[in-house]
């Protein structure tokens, strides 16, 4: 089938291209992923690779010409093939005609879709991979329609990311009165926690991010059908009876608390992390079943509000995909707060009351809460989703399988966000929507996932970009470490944080910035700094000569910097 080349869109100001050069002329032979042209921005020039492999038939705008976003500018395909119906809808001439002849065809018409369909695009899925995406495509110009069978949102704003930040704050603010208040000369009297008035503060929080969301897609003109789509086709879903047909389709179905098939797991006062965020009860016993990111949050924040908290691990450390000193700072500093750790403790069983009962080293033990969490990870939201049945491949674990531009093995369907099973973080599924919906309206992007932030909303504070000093160590690698204690640090200091460290991983010879690990406050802030450089290949010298304000927390960044060449000024 003929595919079309438009005019991409590289960059959120921008609005038209002009081309500078074909690379591959009319009826020669292009390869996807190839130099077909070059074009210039008013910010950059560059060379476009051919989206698809095939003959290039129609040039539609030749050297010099000025086109808008998303306009067709040739098509791609086999010889012989009928393009006339490509080029009439776009306005161009079905004359095999000279580059330099064709005139600019009119702008892309959001209002009609192409090709008969309802809608250009049509995501499933308002999650922030899906209402990204969506907005992406308005963006773009393409007629887009958003379907979602919950809320928008999807979990991050409803279940998941904002409604945890959001009781976290008070939690933190409940602790730091009640601990440090006094050492710092400010003194409360009768400090009380009403948990039903810290829901409402989080209700309210989830309520106006997710009304935010509504008014974004609707500014933008995206159709937001409500309602559980099914697909029917590789261009046609049906919702609630009534069929929806696209020219390209986008599934961001997101992820669902996973369950283990235990006794007791459906028991009175057992809940997973939906449960619980729905719950306006502050428990006085907390038994958490996971010690990863969604274990170790509520963790956080029974903890913070003087609750006993449990945890029961499995496996030998608590955040286990983290750097094993950040597991042992956090697990030392759990625990200094109260709270009971067990690792390498099974869960066999649930029992009323509820009391877990777990396998730790061949040893039963047994603990009891008013509230057992469920906190053992998530599982992809695609099963009677019709994906199979339309040709879409799906793991046997559910996830879909898609190649790095977000293509599943139906051309025109896309997947994105956590169905993937790629990272299972909003900021991935985000960065997939943006380039799934560049890939749908005719871009040729690519996502690579090495420099993907990741954080934990512990007190303090958990963040890490990149590899592990283990994970570079297990690849061979030949590395320098560069490391400084939050104790050295004078913001620390007078945040009372001094058990953390930043500890960066570097590339020996060549100074590249492989992996950074943040134990601190405002770790999920700072760690976006080492993002930036990674992304931008910064060395570790230039994180060094980077003046840091004064006191922050950041200094430990530079800090460790120095540290890499063992000239840190503030280490011993
Ligand atoms: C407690 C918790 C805390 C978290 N904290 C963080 C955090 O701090 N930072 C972070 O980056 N990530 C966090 N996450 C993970 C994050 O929420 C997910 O990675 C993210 O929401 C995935 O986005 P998504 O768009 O793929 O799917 P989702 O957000 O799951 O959205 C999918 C949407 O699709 C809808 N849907 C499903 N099937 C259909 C259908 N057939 N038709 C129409 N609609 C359908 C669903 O109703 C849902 O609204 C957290 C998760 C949890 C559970």
């Amino acid at each position: 089938m003929a595919e079309k080349v438009i005019m991409p869109k590289q960059g959120l100001q921008m609005t038209e291209g002009t081309i500078l050069s074909w690379l591959v002329k009319e009826g020669e032979t292009c390869e996807e992923g190839k130099p077909l042209f070059e074009m210039e921005t008013d910010k950059l020039t560059i060379t476009m690779d051919a989206p698809a492999s095939g003959t290039l038939l129609k040039i539609v705008h030749g050297e010099g010409d000025v086109v808008p976003i998303t306009e067709l500018i040739a098509v791609i395909g086999t010889p012989g093939e009928d393009i006339s119906a490509i080029l009439s809808e776009s306005g161009s001439s079905t004359q095999a005609a000279a580059p330099e002849s064709v005139q600019a065809s009119a702008p892309a018409q959001p209002d009609a879709a192409a090709g008969g369909y309802d809608f250009d695009a049509v995501v499933i899925g308002a999650g922030p991979g899906g209402y990204v995406a969506a907005i992406r495509c308005a963006q773009l110009g393409l007629k887009t329609a958003v379907i979602e069978a919950v809320d928008v949102g999807g979990t991050c704003l409803n279940r998941g990311c904002i409604p945890t930040k959001a009781l976290l704050h008070p939690a933190e603010i409940y602790e730091t009165i009640a601990k440090e208040a006094a050492q710092a000369g400010v003194h409360a009297d009768n400090l009380a926690v009403d948990y039903s008035e810290v829901y409402a503060f989080k209700e309210k929080v989830v309520k106006r991010m997710t009304g935010g969301v509504e008014k974004l897609l609707k500014g933008r003109k995206v159709t937001i059908i409500k309602g559980r789509a099914t697909l029917t086709g590789a261009h046609s879903m049906v919702v609630d009876g009534k069929e929806y047909t696209s020219d390209k389709i986008i599934v961001a179905t997101g992820s669902e608390p996973a369950r283990i098939p235990i006794p007791g797991i459906d028991g009175e006062g057992v809940l997973n992390s939906n449960g619980v965020l729905a719950s306006d009860k502050l428990p006085e016993k907390v038994v958490i079943i996971g010690g990863g990111v969604i274990g170790i949050e509520f963790a956080t924040l029974y903890n913070s509000f003087g609750k006993d908290v449990v945890i029961v691990e499995a496996l030998p450390r608590i955040m286990s995909t983290m750097d094993e000193d950040a597991s042992t700072v956090m697990s030392d500093v759990l625990s200094s707060k109260g709270v009971e750790i067990h690792v390498n403790a099974k869960v066999t069983e649930i029992k009323d009351g509820p009391t877990v009962v777990y396998d730790e080293n061949g040893t039963i033990g047994e603990a009891s809460g008013d509230l057992v969490i469920v906190a053992i990870g998530r599982r992809p939201v695609t099963k009677d989703l019709g994906l199979e049945a339309v040709g879409v491949k799906v793991s046997d674990r559910g996830f879909v399988e898609v190649n790095d531009k977000l293509e599943t093995s139906v051309p025109n369907i896309y997947a994105i966000g956590d169905i993937t099973g790629k990272v299972q973080l909003a900021h991935v599924a985000s960065a997939q929507g943006c380039v799934a919906a560049a890939n749908a309206a005719g871009g040729n992007k690519t996502i690579k996932y090495d420099v993907i932030p990741s954080v934990i909303y512990s007190n303090p504070e958990v963040a890490a970009v990149g590899i592990t000093e283990a994970e570079a160590k297990a690849k061979g690698l030949n590395i320098n470490t560069g490391f400084f204690s939050t104790a050295g640090n004078g913001r620390s200091v007078i945040l009372g944080s001094t058990s953390g460290f930043v500890k960066l991983v570097t590339e020996a010879v060549t100074g590249e910035i492989l992996g950074a690990t943040i134990v601190a406050p405002h770790a999920s802030d700072m760690i976006a700094e080492l993002a930036v450089a990674m992304n931008s290949e910064a060395t570790i010298e230039e994180i060094a000569d980077t003046v840091h304000p004064h006191p922050s927390v950041s200094e430990i960044i530079m800090e460790a910097a120095h540290d890499v060449e063992k000239l840190s000024v503030h280490k011993m």
